[in-house]
């Protein structure tokens, strides 16, 4: 194992100025000049990017449920929206989905990777029918492939309750729609049962039938999504639906109160080495919550770094650009918060430079720091991350916020451990989080903490920081 990360080490491609390396004898392996690779590589792949696809967000508030779990990292998106009967719903089938696959995840224990359950979502909001659907995986060491995870959800804006197909559908139209999807899909008769046509979303475009894998296709065909739209739906459609979907005021946040903040910023004074520094960090934002913790630094003072998941950037573009404009640091958490350790190098890099590109366009800033889902990594993940002049910060003290939900208990987590050099692990996700902050920045920066961000502490850090390494501390 020893040979194979010294191995590793000199295959690294180091940052500018980066020279030594945790094992002194091959302090002079290293062959890239300083200061080529990141910039270019930011540069190619701006020229020739493999854009991840960003999530359709027509209705509802985004936010997530995570868990931080040895056994099971879990982080499912979802939609917190007016309709009651829908959230319930929603919250129902994501605490059944994650004791499923808690049980499911009880043998990965001991193994060398945890197991990890990852789903995302859409909402559409066509006419009155707001769709939601969530598309995602499970996966664990040696299964074969990741098994897909897809439900979906929908219910009447107008009403507040929740629709099934039925609903849209005149009294024939089930059996004209699933002759429909058993000719499209070419399926045999005889796998065909009533759960046919449970998986739909409706859209501006029509409608979808969504087939599992497995479910009535083999394997090997994957999900199925059949696409009709409302003109070949006309016979047996209820609904009088408008083409146009009505994107639902989505922007958050007045720029009213920037002025002041920038004034406030102007306070903040330069960095002093002598005196203890830590660095705030918060994951899996940008949320509804971050604007309010923004605003709470500009007050106080200090600065944060904000780990964001790439394709929540654009549902809150201004948000993502006050954090760098007002001196905060904005780094990766990967485009769709996958477990880096799982993914194949080409897919890794496409999360990792997704993302980084998405905060270059709407910053001007090119972060060359990740935190990677889960805080999880393995040599691979070094490799990659080496090759793209990409430093990962994990962190030495966890708030368990995504745990406790619970401001005080917070508070505490950081003001009983905290030390200098410190880095923290908290979640803007939360609104509990943020609570915390009221508190905690003021009573940090009181007991003389400077609080900076990783970059600013590693660059005063004793140890020389390299690519492709893992930092979780001054
Ligand atoms: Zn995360």
């Amino acid at each position: 194992m020893k040979k194979l990360f010294s191995l590793f080490l000199v295959l690294c491609v180091f940052l500018s100025g980066c020279t030594k390396t945790q094992n002194d004898s091959l302090s002079n392996t290293q062959t890239e000049q300083s200061g080529t690779s990141s910039d270019n590589l930011l540069e190619e792949y701006l020229a020739n990017p493999n854009i991840l696809e960003t999530p359709i967000r027509e209705y509802g508030e985004s936010t997530a449920f995570i868990q931080l779990d040895e056994d099971l990292g879990v982080r499912i998106a979802y939609p917190e929206t007016e309709l009651d009967a829908l959230n319930q719903a929603i919250e129902t089938w994501i605490t059944d989905t994650v004791s499923y696959f808690e049980y499911e995840s009880a043998d990965a224990i001991d193994m060398e990777d945890s197991a990890e359950l990852t789903v995302d979502y859409d909402s559409f909001l066509t006419g009155n029918i707001v769709s939601v659907k969530f598309s995602g995986l499970y996966d664990k060491p040696y299964l074969a492939h990741p098994i897909d995870i897809i439900a979906t959800f929908h219910a009447d804006l107008s009403t507040g309750k929740l629709l099934s197909l039925d609903n849209i559908l005149t009294s024939g139209g089930r059996e004209v729609l699933q002759n429909m999807v058993i000719k499209d899909a070419q399926l045999e008769v005889e796998v065909v049962n009533e759960y046919l046509l449970d998986l739909w979303t409706l859209t501006s475009d029509g409608l979808e039938i969504i087939l599992e894998r497995g479910d009535y296709l083999p394997m090997s065909a994957g999900t199925v999504t059949l696409s009709y739209s409302y003109d070949e739906l006309k016979d047996i459609l209820l609904l009088p639906v408008e083409n146009e979907s009505e994107v639902s005021e989505t922007e958050e946040l007045t720029e009213t109160e920037l002025t002041e903040n920038t004034e406030n910023n102007l306070t903040v004074t330069t960095i002093d080495p002598d005196k203890p520094m830590i660095a705030l960090t918060f994951d899996d934002g940008p949320s509804k919550h971050t604007a309010h913790l923004l605003d709470i630094f500009a007050t106080y003072g200090g600065k944060g770094t904000f780990f964001v998941v790439g394709n929540l950037i654009d549902n809150r573009v201004d948000t993502v650009k006050r954090m760098a404009d007002e001196g905060h640091e904005v780094a990766g958490h990967s485009w769709s918060h996958r477990q880096l350790t799982k993914l194949t190098p080409s897919e890794l890099t496409d999360q990792i430079m997704t993302t980084r590109a998405k905060i270059y366009e709407v910053t001007g800033v090119d972060s060359t720091v990740i935190r990677p889902p889960y805080g999880a990594f393995n040599s691979d993940v070094k490799e990659v991350c080496a090759n793209l002049g990409i430093v990962m910060v994990n962190w030495s003290l966890d708030t368990l916020d995504w745990k406790n939900k619970n401001a005080d208990m917070v508070y505490n987590a950081i003001m009983e451990d905290v030390k200098d050099g410190a880095i923290i692990l908290c979640h803007d996700l939360h609104s509990t989080t943020v609570d915390a902050m009221e508190r905690v920045i003021p009573d940090l920066i009181e007991q003389g903490y400077q609080l900076v961000t990783v970059s600013e502490l590693l660059s005063y850090s004793d140890e020389e920081v390299c690519a492709g390494n893992v930092y979780n501390k001054r």
